[in-house]
């Protein structure tokens, strides 16, 4: 790369290249936490720092749009896709675009997300190494710099980045974290998804030879934001850790989800994300084993997420009278040991008629067994 060029870049721009420790050198096998996590106080830091962002969402926001924005940067918010797409199309007129480079669309849960290449098919936009445009996943904003970081980018994103006339980024807003620090120890946190300890990333914050536009989106996520209890999933940072763990997710897989978003933390966000008539049956995808928990390297509390999720829906009316009518009566039954303790015949009884028929027709309903746990173990202690 040519000196001048590249320094004159580093000057708006700066560029971190991860120290390579080999293909694998992350790679964990079993979902294990990696010692950075384990020893490291800097994750719990940065922990603290993306809860603190999600709490204040306003003050970063409007700390990195006054220091993202200038000259050749701007930023365009988008409620959802509709919105995205209505600015895209006019941003294709002004600059009178034909081609588009597009990165590997399955290793970008935001273009998954907002279908792009559908929408770019429809308009009739071609996909090119050398597009008219570069579109780019942002994987974090940093409020304090007004940068933003492209994971998975190499010296060939950076040359491009600079080349092109235009670039489009698009992040979806829980995406921001005050402290730019945390570009690194966030790195090797993906690393588990991306597979690759040694990718190198950008920092990028604008450059003078071309337009940037960046796209922030919230397509529903607001709506988690209104429940204080499910905040935390949003700092997410979709590693993927949890759902090599889980038990459920490994027996039903990504299908029944029928959804770019999958697995425990889906759980928690999908009925928000969408609706409660079409998702709110994924809060029940879920044993409270809490293995995910275990290998979280965020140690996002997915369990106490999932029941307040459930509480949330049947709080908001989100469940059939039916389906209500059984959960509370369950409510009443499951704590009360002596009822517990009862007849196993009496139990059943009581079960089915909580059961709708559709339900009782459709599975074997296991019977009880004769005695219960909590019987059968103090029998054992008496006798010792
Ligand atoms: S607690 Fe639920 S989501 Fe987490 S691993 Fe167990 S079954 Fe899966
Ligand atoms: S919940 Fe934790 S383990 Fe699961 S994807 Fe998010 S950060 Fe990774």
């Amino acid at each position: 790369m040519n000196n001048d060029y590249y320094n004159s870049f580093l000057e708006c721009s700066e560029r971190v290249i991860s120290e390579n420790k080999g293909p694998g050198s992350f790679c964990l096998k079993n979902a294990d936490l990696p010692d950075f996590v384990k020893d490291n106080c800097k994750v719990e830091r940065m922990k603290a720092a993306l809860n603190r962002s999600i709490e204040n969402l306003d003050e970063e926001f409007s700390r990195f749009e006054k220091k993202f924005s200038g000259k050749h940067n701007s930023v365009f918010w988008a409620v959802d896709y509709n919105d995205v797409f209505e600015s895209l199309k006019k941003l294709f007129k002004f600059h009178k675009t034909k081609t588009v480079r597009l990165p590997n669309v399955n290793n970008s849960t935001v273009f998954r997300e907002l279908g792009i290449k559908y929408f770019l098919r429809d308009e009739k936009i071609e996909l090119s190494e050398d597009g008219d445009m570069q579109f780019f996943a942002v994987d974090l904003m940093f409020s304090d710099t007004g940068s933003l970081l492209l994971l998975n980018n190499t010296n060939k994103s950076l040359e491009r980045l600079s080349n092109a006339r235009t670039n489009v980024f698009f992040a979806t807003i829980d995406r921001i974290v005050g402290c730019s620090d945390w570009a690194d120890v966030y790195r090797q946190i993906v690393s588990y998804r991306t597979g690759c300890a040694s990718q190198d990333y950008i920092l990028f914050r604008g450059s003078q030879n071309c337009n940037n536009y960046l796209f922030i989106i919230d397509n529903q996520r607001s709506n988690l934001l209104r429940h204080k209890d499910l905040r935390q999933s949003m700092t997410c940072a979709d590693c993927g850790r949890c759902k090599d763990v889980c038990p459920v997710f490994q027996t039903i897989g990504e299908e029944p989800y029928n959804n770019v978003f999958a697995g425990p933390v889906a759980n928690i966000t999908l009925p928000y994300l969408e609706t409660f008539e079409t998702y709110r049956h994924v809060a029940y995808a879920c044993t409270l084993c809490g293995r995910c928990e275990e290998v979280c390297p965020l140690a996002l509390p997915i369990r106490d997420m999932i029941v307040d999720s459930r509480q949330i829906m049947l709080n908001e009316g989100a469940l059939e009278k039916d389906e209500r009518k059984r959960l509370n009566a369950l409510h009443k039954v499951l704590p009360n040991r002596k009822k517990m303790n009862g007849s196993r015949f009496l139990k059943r009884r009581l079960l089915m008629k909580y059961l709708s028929s559709e339900y009782r027709r459709s599975h074997h309903i296991l019977p009880f067994s004769k005695e219960s746990f909590n019987t059968m173990y103090k029998k054992k202690s008496e006798n010792g």
